[in-house]
Protein backbone atom coordinates (compact mmCIF):
# COMPACT_ATOMS: atom_id res chain seq x y z
CA UNK A 1 0.00 0.00 0.00
CA UNK A 2 2.80 2.15 0.05
CA UNK A 3 5.81 3.39 -2.48
CA UNK A 4 9.53 4.07 -1.87
CA UNK A 5 9.49 7.80 -1.89
CA UNK A 6 9.86 9.43 1.03
CA UNK A 7 5.96 9.39 2.09
CA UNK A 8 5.83 5.81 1.30
CA UNK A 9 8.54 5.57 4.13
CA UNK A 10 6.67 7.92 6.43
CA UNK A 11 3.49 6.06 6.19
CA UNK A 12 5.75 2.60 6.96
CA UNK A 13 7.01 4.47 10.38
CA UNK A 14 10.53 4.06 8.18
CA UNK A 15 11.32 8.12 9.25
CA UNK A 16 9.44 10.21 11.73
CA UNK A 17 6.76 12.82 10.79
CA UNK A 18 4.19 15.13 12.44
CA UNK A 19 1.10 12.87 11.51
CA UNK A 20 -2.15 14.82 12.74
CA UNK A 21 -4.82 12.59 11.01
CA UNK A 22 -4.57 8.84 9.86
CA UNK A 23 -7.59 6.55 8.88
CA UNK A 24 -7.24 3.49 6.53
CA UNK A 25 -6.95 5.69 3.02
CA UNK A 26 -4.60 8.01 3.91
CA UNK A 27 -2.59 10.23 6.84
CA UNK A 28 -2.37 13.67 6.85
CA UNK A 29 1.51 15.17 7.89
CA UNK A 30 2.92 18.64 8.77
CA UNK A 31 4.90 19.44 5.69
CA UNK A 32 8.61 20.04 6.96
CA UNK A 33 9.65 23.19 5.14
CA UNK A 34 6.05 24.99 5.91
CA UNK A 35 4.98 27.49 3.45
CA UNK A 36 2.29 28.70 5.55
CA UNK A 37 1.65 29.09 9.48
CA UNK A 38 -0.51 25.75 8.92
CA UNK A 39 0.99 23.45 6.00
CA UNK A 40 -0.12 20.03 5.77
CA UNK A 41 -0.39 17.69 2.89
CA UNK A 42 -2.62 14.76 2.98
CA UNK A 43 -1.27 11.78 1.62
CA UNK A 44 -3.05 8.60 0.12
CA UNK A 45 -1.78 5.45 1.57
CA UNK A 46 -1.93 3.78 -1.93
CA UNK A 47 1.54 5.78 -3.90
CA UNK A 48 0.11 6.92 -6.94
CA UNK A 49 2.62 8.34 -8.24
CA UNK A 50 0.69 12.23 -9.87
CA UNK A 51 -2.70 13.10 -9.94
CA UNK A 52 -2.31 12.91 -14.30
CA UNK A 53 -2.08 8.82 -13.33
CA UNK A 54 -4.89 8.60 -11.09
CA UNK A 55 -7.45 6.32 -12.86
CA UNK A 56 -11.63 6.01 -12.31
CA UNK A 57 -11.05 3.61 -9.94
CA UNK A 58 -9.39 6.23 -7.73
CA UNK A 59 -12.88 8.60 -7.52
CA UNK A 60 -13.95 7.66 -4.41
CA UNK A 61 -10.11 7.50 -3.00
CA UNK A 62 -9.93 10.91 -4.53
CA UNK A 63 -13.39 12.24 -3.02
CA UNK A 64 -12.00 10.91 0.62
CA UNK A 65 -8.76 13.06 0.58
CA UNK A 66 -10.87 16.26 0.17
CA UNK A 67 -13.02 15.44 2.51
CA UNK A 68 -10.09 14.82 5.03
CA UNK A 69 -8.32 18.39 4.05
CA UNK A 70 -11.95 20.06 4.50
CA UNK A 71 -12.16 18.13 8.47
CA UNK A 72 -8.31 18.47 8.85
CA UNK A 73 -9.04 22.17 7.69
CA UNK A 74 -11.63 22.67 10.46
CA UNK A 75 -9.96 21.17 13.11
CA UNK A 76 -7.11 23.82 12.80
CA UNK A 77 -9.12 26.61 13.03
CA UNK A 78 -8.65 27.59 9.28
CA UNK A 79 -12.56 29.50 9.44
CA UNK A 80 -11.01 32.39 7.47
CA UNK A 81 -10.13 30.40 3.93
CA UNK A 82 -7.11 28.24 3.15
CA UNK A 83 -5.75 27.09 -0.08
CA UNK A 84 -5.47 23.21 -1.59
CA UNK A 85 -2.56 22.47 -3.69
CA UNK A 86 -1.91 19.46 -6.04
CA UNK A 87 1.46 19.90 -8.14
CA UNK A 88 1.54 17.58 -11.01
CA UNK A 89 4.60 16.49 -12.34
CA UNK A 90 7.93 19.25 -13.48
CA UNK A 91 6.01 22.47 -14.74
CA UNK A 92 3.30 22.06 -11.94
CA UNK A 93 6.43 21.86 -9.57
CA UNK A 94 5.75 18.45 -7.84
CA UNK A 95 9.03 16.71 -6.23
CA UNK A 96 7.97 13.87 -4.36
CA UNK A 97 6.19 11.47 -6.87
CA UNK A 98 3.60 10.02 -4.14
CA UNK A 99 0.31 11.58 -4.97
CA UNK A 100 -0.23 14.38 -1.59
CA UNK A 101 -2.81 17.62 -1.36
CA UNK A 102 -1.42 20.64 0.16
CA UNK A 103 -3.47 22.09 3.19
CA UNK A 104 -2.08 26.00 3.62
CA UNK A 105 -4.00 28.35 5.64
CA UNK A 106 -2.89 30.76 8.55
CA UNK A 107 -2.03 33.79 5.69
CA UNK A 108 -3.41 35.63 3.65
CA UNK A 109 -2.96 33.59 -0.14
CA UNK A 110 -1.53 35.27 -3.49
CA UNK A 111 -2.79 34.81 -7.19
CA UNK A 112 -1.52 33.98 -9.34
CA UNK A 113 0.30 31.17 -7.05
CA UNK A 114 3.79 31.51 -9.38
P1 LIG B 1 5.47 18.82 -3.95
O1 LIG B 1 6.55 19.80 -4.33
O2 LIG B 1 5.81 17.45 -4.45
O3 LIG B 1 4.10 19.26 -4.29
O4 LIG B 1 5.48 18.80 -2.37
C1 LIG B 1 6.32 18.00 -1.60
C2 LIG B 1 6.28 18.54 -0.21
O5 LIG B 1 6.82 17.56 0.66
C3 LIG B 1 7.12 19.81 0.00
O6 LIG B 1 6.28 20.84 0.49
C4 LIG B 1 8.19 19.39 0.99
O7 LIG B 1 8.51 20.41 1.91
C5 LIG B 1 7.56 18.19 1.66
N1 LIG B 1 8.51 17.21 2.14
C6 LIG B 1 9.57 16.71 1.46
N2 LIG B 1 10.22 15.81 2.20
C7 LIG B 1 9.56 15.74 3.38
C8 LIG B 1 9.77 14.97 4.57
O8 LIG B 1 10.70 14.17 4.69
N3 LIG B 1 8.87 15.14 5.57
C9 LIG B 1 7.82 16.00 5.46
N4 LIG B 1 7.00 16.10 6.52
N5 LIG B 1 7.60 16.75 4.37
C10 LIG B 1 8.46 16.61 3.34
Amino acid sequence: MSSDTIFGRIIRREIPATIVHEDEHCIVIQDIHPQAPVHLLVIPKEPIPRISQAQPEHQALLGHLLRVAQQVAQAHHLTEGYRLVINDGLQGGQTVYHLHLHILGGRDMAWPPG
